[in-house]
């Protein structure tokens, strides 16, 4: 379906983004796979992506809090490929306090990355998008995109945020050829959620069977989303089929948000 096609996916090397990086090399797309983490490690799920799909795949370790090596990595991935065709902003990192004990290097941490950062990947990708009259931009939001949680002000800030530059996005390039949607996974079990069932551990007394029920306590389902599951609903937003689909937050969450 994708063949022919770039995609760029910022935190494609752990968890959900490497489940969307996947998802969109079997269905033919070159990749940029863009992260942190231990080169030995990243040059393997690249080299095995590239073999396993029959699809080019980059690597680019942009720092994602780094306004001029987002716009370098998206000016490289042009350079290879023409144009970044799908983008998807997913990089994001958390931290849980107060707001009286938030640290203020978390905060500009968290904002910088999970929200200022899709916004200076899909400003510098648009034009290119544009001259191609196609385009998919899809942002990682999540559950706390549309509700809060206490002890993650920064985190639920940034998300309620990127839902609506993902409006905004959808709304300056309606009847284009591009969309952009926003993804809200409730619990999906990577790096990012493994550090909170532990933080729950050491905090409340609970083995880990208990932390993650106590996790899951508000996913009616009680099951953890997979990175699988989300990676077909990002090709489903990269299909025909959801052309006309712009501008929505969209819940993959067991029922999380239907409370
Ligand atoms: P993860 O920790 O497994 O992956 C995060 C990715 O972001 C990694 O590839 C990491 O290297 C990258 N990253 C972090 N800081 C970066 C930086 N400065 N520059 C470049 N890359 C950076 O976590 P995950 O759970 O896969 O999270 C991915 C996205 O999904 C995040 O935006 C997160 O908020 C969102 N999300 C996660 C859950 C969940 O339950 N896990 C639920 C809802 C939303």
């Amino acid at each position: 379906m994708l063949k022919g096609k770039t995609a760029l996916v910022t935190g494609s090397t752990s968890g959900i983004g490497l489940g969307m990086a996947r998802a969109l090399a079997g269905e033919g797309a070159n990749l940029i796979l863009n992260g942190l983490g231990e080169a030995g490690e990243i040059e393997a799920i690249r080299a095995a992506m590239a073999k396993d799909h029959g699809v080019e795949v980059l690597y680019s370790g942009a720092d994602m809090a780094k306004p001029d090596e987002i716009a370098a990595m998206i000016a490289e991935a042009e350079a290879r490929f023409g144009a970044v065709d799908i983008l998807v902003n997913n990089a994001g990192i958390q931290h849980t306090a107060v707001i009286e004990d938030f640290p203020l290097d978390k905060w500009d941490a968290v904002i910088a990355i999970n929200l200022s950062a899709a916004f200076h990947a899909t400003r510098a990708a648009l034009p290119k998008m544009r001259a191609r009259g196609w385009g998919r931009i899809i942002n990682t939001a999540s559950a706390n995109g549309l509700i809060a949680q206490v002890e993650k002000a920064a985190y639920v800030a940034a998300k309620h945020g990127i839902v609506g530059l993902t409006k905004v996005t959808a709304l300056e390039t309606a009847g284009s050829g591009i969309t952009c949607n926003a993804i809200c996974p409730g619990w999906v079990l990577t790096p990012l959620a493994q550090w909170q069932i532990e933080d729950r551990m050491a905090r409340l007394g609970l083995d880990e069977a208990g932390a993650i029920a106590n996790m899951l306590e508000k996913q009616p389902s009680k099951q953890f989303v997979t990175v699988e599951q989300i990676g077909g609903l990002t090709c489903f937003l990269c299909s025909d089929a959801a052309a006309q689909m712009t501008g929505v937050p969209i819940p993959i969450d067991g029922g999380y948000l239907a409370q």
